[in-house]
């Protein structure tokens, strides 16, 4: 499967971490390690950017983390004009490991509190596009 299919507006079509959207598929949420130095990154990242290594694996994301921070969405971007009101958070698992996504919907923006315990979970729209979402832990 190739990259088209992440996100809900994709603007590339090919890319080094495609597997990242087979692993979704495989209800999956990957980042990539250096085998060299341990590193991770999330989004998954092909190369190394603390050694410049390209020896890297695949790795699943840590299942609980804490929501760092968030905002609510009121207007949205081309493309994106059906979604609001939508929430956004970035979670922090430790380790300078972070995930930016959407908060799930059934969630509400009045629900959302900086330090609460989540989760994430890989996330199919209606139209087929992949991605993943943030849920309560
Ligand atoms: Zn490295």
């Amino acid at each position: 499967m190739g990259f088209e299919k992440f996100g809900r507006k994709s603007f590339t079509a090919i890319t080094k971490t495609a597997k990242f959207v087979d692993l979704l598929t495989e209800g999956k949420i990957e980042g990539t390690v250096c085998k060299d130095c341990g590193a991770k990154f999330f989004p998954p990242r092909a190369d190394c950017a603390k050694c410049f290594s390209k020896n890297m694996d695949w790795f699943e994301m840590p299942k609980k983390g804490k929501l760092e921070t968030f905002t609510t969405a009121y207007y949205a971007p081309l493309g994106f004009e059906a979604d609001p009101p939508y929430t956004m958070g970035v979670v922090d698992f430790g380790s300078g490991l972070k995930l930016f996504a959407r908060v799930a919907k059934e969630i509400k923006p009045e629900e959302v509190k900086v330090g609460m315990d989540v989760s994430t979970r890989p996330l199919k729209y209606d139209d087929g596009q992949l991605s993943f979402e943030v849920i309560k832990a």
